[in-house]
């Protein structure tokens, strides 16, 4: 615990509460325990050190420069590393079943990284668990939020159970399906506007060959762009990747068309036939495995007074195709580490986060759109950010 950021004006800021210890909750909780705040987590899943509990969304994801300034912040990059393949460039691959390299930098160490999610969340979270001033509480879905009443109601759900804790102050890290987004709008105290694609997508395994070997250059992140769809693929440390597809939901090259096991092999081998040959459980994994939705949130105003405010996905979910949904949720917790120095409110604090993000983070919005709409192969790439190098081997 060395390089620890010196308390500044936090007297009156007192203990406050986070929602959601997914990705930007879990890295929130720790850089505020690093300051010395007294932090109350709830998590709707189970406690990822007991279980393997993710499953089916998004298994992994390029860190860029963003998120690693980030976590550098919070002093985590040590434990990080490990988990990191470093991508030099995106590996398009043609019908014919040819590939070329795009490099994302023009200088060798200018990579983005593949991080699987489950294992980045757990070290965030053992990370924050090391601090006494931090308690963590699993099984418990915030349900609703009052901020009239000054209360949060929670479902315990290993109980089943309802119970009620105070409100102010909370910081609601829960994801893009927000409880708490929900429950204000349902007041009347937000408003929000989901915009669904019409592409969903769906998450496929090309395993490791014997000896743990990558079938694919480990170094790359691989995208097979077809124009109206695509498949990617991510290395995973342990020699598999994870590919994900994007498919419009309904209409000629679909979801609603991939409808059996004949039909998905079909389509593999007519459109991915260098990938399908590479992926063994491909019918099986395709009819078992979720079909997740794509969208953009938007939410006015991201806070109410210092009762409540909203951070990552839960304020600003985007689209998958700049890879930089993560990457900017962490970068609003080290925004908001950073405005703790100048306020000694939360009302204050919360106002100036959001004026701040606001501009940034409804850019990366339509920039991640504008790839959806117009390109054939996306980016994935750091965006006006320069890629890192690597700095921790
Ligand atoms: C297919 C796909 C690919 C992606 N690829 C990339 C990528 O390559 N790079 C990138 O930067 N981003 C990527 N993203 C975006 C990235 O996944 C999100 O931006 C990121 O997870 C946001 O972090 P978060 O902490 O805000 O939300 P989440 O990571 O979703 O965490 C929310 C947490 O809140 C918990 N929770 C939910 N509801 C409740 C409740 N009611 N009570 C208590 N807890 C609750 C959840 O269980 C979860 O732990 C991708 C997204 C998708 C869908």
């Amino acid at each position: 615990m060395s390089n620890m950021p010196q308390p500044a004006r936090l007297a009156n800021l007192g203990p406050l509460n986070i929602i959601g210890a997914g990705l930007a909750g879990a890295l929130l909780a720790l850089l505020l325990a690093r300051r010395g705040f007294k932090v109350t987590l709830y998590e709707r899943r189970a406690d990822p050190r007991e279980s393997n509990a993710e499953g089916g969304r998004s298994i992994n994801l390029a860190l860029a420069a963003r998120g690693i300034r980030a976590l550098e912040r919070a002093g985590v990059m040590e434990r990080i590393a490990p988990l990191l393949i470093p991508m030099r460039g995106r590996m398009v691959h043609d019908v014919s079943g040819s590939a070329s390299l795009q490099s994302y930098g023009q200088r060798e160490h200018e990579v983005i990284y593949s991080v699987g999610r489950a294992a980045l969340n757990r070290v965030l979270i053992e990370e924050a668990a090391r601090y006494d001033n931090v308690e963590m509480h699993f099984d418990q879905a915030c349900v609703a939020v009052s901020p009239e009443q000054n209360l949060l109601r929670f479902q315990d759900r290993k109980r089943k159970t309802e119970f009620e804790a105070p409100l102010a102050p909370t910081i609601a890290t829960d994801g893009a399906g927000s409880a708490v987004r929900a429950s204000l709008a349902k007041a009347h105290r937000v408003t929000v506007r989901e915009d669904w694609l019409h592409h969903d997508y769906k998450e496929l395994t090309i395993p490791a060959a014997p000896g743990g070997r990558h079938v694919l250059d480990a170094n790359s992140l691989h995208i097979w762009p077809r124009g109206g769809f695509m498949l990617i693929a991510l290395p995973n440390t342990g020699g598999s990747f994870t590919a994900t597809l994007f498919l419009a939901r309904t209409g000629p090259n679909s979801f609603a068309q991939l409808n059996s096991s004949v039909a998905v092999s079909e389509f593999f081998r007519r459109e991915f036939a260098d990938a399908a040959r590479l992926m063994p459980c491909l019918e099986k994994e395709f009819a078992a495995h979720p079909q997740g939705q794509l969208g953009t949130v938007h939410v006015t105003p991201w806070h109410v007074g210092g009762s409540v405010l909203m951070l990552g996905d839960a304020a600003h979910a985007i689209v998958p195709f700049h890879g930089q949904g993560m990457n900017a949720a962490f970068e609003d917790c080290s925004v908001l580490d950073e405005l703790l120095a100048r306020h000694d409110d939360w009302e204050a604090l919360f106002a100036e986060f959001a004026r701040t993000r606001g501009p940034d983070t409804a850019a990366i919005a339509q920039m991640a759109l504008e790839t959806t709409l117009r390109c054939a192969t996306p980016c994935w790439t750091p965006a006006s950010s320069a890629a890192r190098p690597w700095p921790w081997s």
